[in-house]
């Protein structure tokens, strides 16, 4: 497949303005998700940035969700799913962070990463950097190692890469 095709399934996203809040500019990536084409093609790029000396992927409900099953099914990897708070009957860790929308907290389930496992971050946009960096030390404090955050779509302005220090980045497109 051809970088075109990329661009095209990229082309997808939708920008719909002051959603949720006023003056948030929101990518929705559902009609990427309901285009089998653009959606495997993603898949294939997102993976082509994850690399290889991966041990596991992590995610974030839900849309991170979506990314990071299909990703794991083709690479043969199991996924780490990070929830949103009151989900989970037994939790390894818990995290409160800043949106560019207000506040979240997101819980690790127990036994979700080994000690010393590699654990490379998917995600759909990375906006302020608070949900994947939020994620990462929470992975950290379970004994993983993040190797790297991969998302779809990266809102440069917002610099969300800062919060990251030396964890790599990749986006498949940037805006
Ligand atoms: P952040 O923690 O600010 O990097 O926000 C990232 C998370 O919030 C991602 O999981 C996105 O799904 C969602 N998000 C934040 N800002 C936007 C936006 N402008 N458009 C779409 N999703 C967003």
């Amino acid at each position: 497949m051809s970088g075109s095709e990329l661009d095209r399934a990229l082309d997808l996203i939708v920008e719909i303005p002051d959603f949720p809040e006023p003056g948030v500019l929101f990518r929705d990536l559902t009609p990427l998700f309901g285009d089998a084409k653009a959606f495997a093609r993603v898949i294939e790029a997102l993976g082509e940035e994850v690399g290889d000396g991966v041990d596991r992927l992590a995610a974030v409900e839900a849309r991170g969700f979506v990314l990071a099953a299909a990703l794991g099914y083709a690479r043969g990897l199991g996924v780490a799913l990070v929830r949103k708070p009151g989900k989970l009957p037994d939790v390894a860790g818990r995290v409160d962070y800043a949106l560019e929308y207000g506040t979240a907290t997101l819980e690790l389930p127990t036994g979700s990463v080994r000690e010393g496992e590699r654990v490379a971050i998917v995600d759909d946009v990375l906006a302020t950097g608070g949900t994947v960096a939020a994620t990462a030390e929470l992975l950290r404090s379970a004994g993983a190692v993040v190797t790297g955050v991969s998302v779809v779509l990266e809102l440069e302005s917002l610099n969300g890469r800062s919060l990251l220090g030396a964890v790599p980045v990749h986006a498949l497109r940037a805006v």
